[in-house]
């Protein structure tokens, strides 16, 4: 059978869910500007026509027939088609089976559980939360039936944010990180206790000194020239939640927030966003106006993201380089403070009970903890009134803190409300990939000496030429196996921690 046609037919058909696929995200964009906001219950109707549009075309009669004649014939095809073919039927697999009715019925319960969360976060009222969190926890039990899984339903909501990972390779991956860094944040905190007088006992005060959001943007602006971003195709914007936004790879929007007592706040969310921008503006033009080109995965783009902002952005010749940047933008707000103070405060790291405000260290134990909670009931349901109590034993387990509240504790994040199971774990693995991926550039490269000299065009073209050039032609841990010759593996993220908060901490 000639296949060229329906090959030739296949890839405009993807064009075109390509394109309104842009749209969508333009009109999210959108959404974030400031904007009449009378307008909005008519730019939400545009924007669910659409968003049916779009899932119309992934999920049609004609999209399975394109499959279904294209599978058989798959090993001819060249690696950019088969990426085609594996992306567009995953993306069927997880929505052609969901019946009409249950799809609906859960999107109408994300909305209405997002406003109770809302409320139940302000009032620091879990009562008021449970019975959404117990209905979405059901609708997406039911919903993981009509999807395709190995093993445990979990995986089949893992696999929407992360394709090729199942809960057999995290539970080993996530053990040994909890082995050896559980032990290790123990260490620090009884050496921080039992030297009160130390400075890194304590988080420094220049920290929360008060800079203007007119300096912190002087900076962050420097910044993105530091890294080589070029403006004609990058745009940094301020919102109040840091994001990257790719239309295509010469048009890349990111933004920072600026928070006048933590201008530390500014500098790592624009290296974290910046991170993933770089990543969206290497991957190679002829991947625009197809599906893949938004990178390998969330965990994938999570690797980048953090390495810009911790493995360069918290580095010690990265501090080094922008030193007198900082002290030149924001020096007459937070005093003098000398290299080696702003190289230890930018790194202070302590046990803490909020997510989004953990240190390089702690952090991916938050992601753990939820890890194993969501695999628990949404394998096996739960009694959603026990939740904080569960919450709070992880905690005391893992950092050794008493959660004094649900504010603090189960309610702090929105990603339950908004049905999000199984996409904490992107972080981690960021982390993990991440680190994974140092290894094999310290091996190639002067890494360490590039960012000295504050060579970033070079780093930023080695990463396009060895890691960012494949975005979805293969998957994340496929890529991580053609980079560095290895499956994907903690042990490097282990002894990166290890090596980097013992010299600072326990010499
Ligand atoms: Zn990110």
């Amino acid at each position: 059978m000639d296949y060229t046609q329906t090959l030739n037919e296949f890839c405009d058909y993807l064009k075109k869910i390509e394109a309104y696929s842009k749209v969508n995200s333009l009109l999210f964009w959108d959404s974030m500007q400031k904007i009449p906001k009378a307008g909005s219950p008519y730019r939400a109707n545009t924007r669910g026509v659409m968003a049916a549009e779009l899932f119309q075309l992934q999920t049609s009669g004609q999209m399975r027939r394109y499959l279904d004649q294209l599978t058989p014939v798959q090993d001819k095809l060249s690696d950019f088609h088969k990426a085609l073919l594996r992306v567009s039927r995953l993306t069927y697999e997880q929505n052609a089976g969901i019946p009409k009715e249950l799809f609906q019925e859960f999107e109408g319960l994300k909305a209405e559980a997002m406003d109770a969360w809302d409320t139940a976060y302000k009032n620091n009222d879990y009562d008021y939360f449970e019975p959404y969190l117990k209905k979405l926890i059901t609708l997406s039990r039911e919903i993981t039936k009509h999807l395709p899984f190995n093993h445990e339903p979990y995986n089949a909501l893992l696999n929407l944010y992360e394709e090729d990972i199942s809960t057999e390779a995290l539970d080993k991956m996530f053990g040994e990180i909890k082995a050896a860094i559980i032990p290790l944040i123990k260490q620090i905190s009884d050496k921080q206790t039992s030297n009160p007088a130390n400075r890194l006992a304590h988080r420094p005060e220049f920290l929360s000194r008060y800079v203007p959001k007119a300096a912190q943007e002087k900076l962050c602006l420097r910044l993105c020239k530091i890294l080589a971003l070029d403006e004609s195709k990058a745009m940094l914007y301020e919102t109040t939640h840091p994001f990257s936004f790719t239309i295509n790879t010469n048009d890349v929007r990111f933004s920072t927030r600026y928070d006048e007592h933590d201008f530390a706040s500014a500098i790592f969310s624009t290296l974290h966003e910046a991170g993933h921008s770089i990543y969206s503006l290497n991957i190679p033009e002829e991947l625009n106006e197809t599906i893949l080109g938004g990178g390998a995965s969330a965990g994938f783009h999570e690797s980048q993201s953090r390495f810009y902002e911790n493995v360069i952005g918290r580095g010690y010749e990265f501090v080094s380089l922008i030193y007198n940047d900082i002290m030149e933008c924001l020096g007459e707000y937070i005093g003098p403070v000398s290299l080696q103070e702003m190289y230890e405060g930018f790194n202070y790291v302590t046990p803490s009970l909020i997510r989004v405000e953990a240190d390089e260290l702690t952090y991916t134990l938050h992601i753990i903890m939820r890890y194993e909670m969501e695999r628990e009931f949404i394998n096996n349901g739960v009694d959603t009134a026990r939740l904080p109590i569960i919450w709070n034993e992880k905690i005391r387990d893992y950092f050794g803190l008493e959660v004094p509240n649900n504010k603090l504790g189960i309610l702090q994040d929105i990603q339950w409300s908004a049905g999000r199971f199984g996409g904490f774990v992107s972080y981690a693995l960021g982390n993990v990939y991440n680190a994974q991926l140092l290894n094999n550039i310290k091996k190639e490269i002067d890494f360490n000496g590039l960012v000295s000299r504050g060579e970033f065009h070079k780093i930023n073209e080695y990463l396009k030429e060895r890691v960012h050039k494949y975005s979805q032609l293969y998957t994340a841990a496929q890529q991580i196996k053609m980079i560095t010759g290895e499956e994907p593996t903690p042990k490097y993220f282990i002894d990166y921690l290890t090596e980097k908060f013992s010299k600072l901490y326990l010499n």
